[in-house]
């Protein structure tokens, strides 16, 4: 099995042919190494082959990685990018530097008040639920623009763009489609007098077609760890 500095060598090579094909400089596409499920010694091991972005999705789990972590803390990011509940955020707004899954304006105020005063804003994208599914999280493109004016206001935050988690698609085509709306929204944003210059979409299977749209930060987990473990056989694993 390919170890997992192989993987991330080859996922960059994966990354630099899309931003060739897509005429942007490597240097314009940022790596989001997402270590959900996987331990800290694989995040380690990430670090050490020269990754120095996380994200996590559970907040306890991302706390205790970022402990485990703590002799490196000063040299990475931690982003949060899963679903985020009221009574969580004040742990996420000390111990993250990254939120990309804000979905409501109170979660915002909330991080926003929460924020320790010592620490910098804490950088933020809105989640938008750009393939229109009832089930996904992230707020409708036509609610979004008064909720980035409010949040872009929030004293302790810093609202940096939009984070997308488009349904899977099989053709690049049908792949782009999304990732196009979602770079599409950044524009509007910004042409309405915001300043964000972050587009968080693509993962392993779609992330060529994201770069070719404009992405400028890709969220990868499973083509560097492997396959994570579905939930049922997560379930049976700790079943008694
Ligand atoms: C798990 C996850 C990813 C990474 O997905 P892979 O298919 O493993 O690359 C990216 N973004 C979010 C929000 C995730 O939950």
């Amino acid at each position: 099995m390919a170890t997992i500095s192989e993987n991330i060598q080859q996922l960059r090579g994966r990354m630099g042919l899309a931003c060739e094909q897509a005429s942007r400089p490597v240097h314009s596409v940022t790596l989001l190494v997402v270590t959900k499920t996987f331990p800290a010694e694989d995040v380690r091991a990430a670090f050490q082959a020269g990754e120095h972005r996380f994200g996590e999705n559970y907040v306890q789990e991302g706390i205790d990685k970022i402990a485990a972590l703590a002799d490196i803390r000063a040299q990475v990011e931690w982003h949060m990018i899963g679903p985020l509940q009221s009574n969580k955020t004040r742990v996420v707004a000390e111990h993250f530097d990254w939120v990309h899954s804000v979905d409501r304006l109170k979660i915002a105020q909330r991080l926003s008040d929460q924020r320790p005063a010592h620490l910098p804003p804490l950088q933020i994208c809105l989640q938008v639920n750009i393939s229109g599914e009832t089930s996904k999280s992230g707020l409708t493109p036509e609610e979004l623009p008064a909720i980035a004016r409010e949040v872009a206001a929030l004293p302790h935050l810093q609202l940096r763009g939009l984070m997308a988690i488009p349904e899977p698609a099989d053709t690049l085509d049908a792949q782009r489609q999304p990732h196009r709306a979602l770079a599409r929204l950044l524009q509007q944003l910004n042409q309405d007098g915001l300043a964000l210059d972050t587009l968080s979409m693509g993962m392993s299977a779609d992330l060529e077609a994201a770069i070719l749209e404009g992405a400028t930060l890709v969220r990868v987990g499973s083509a560097i760890f492997g396959q994570r473990p579905s939930s049922a056989a997560q379930a049976a694993a700790t079943a008694p």
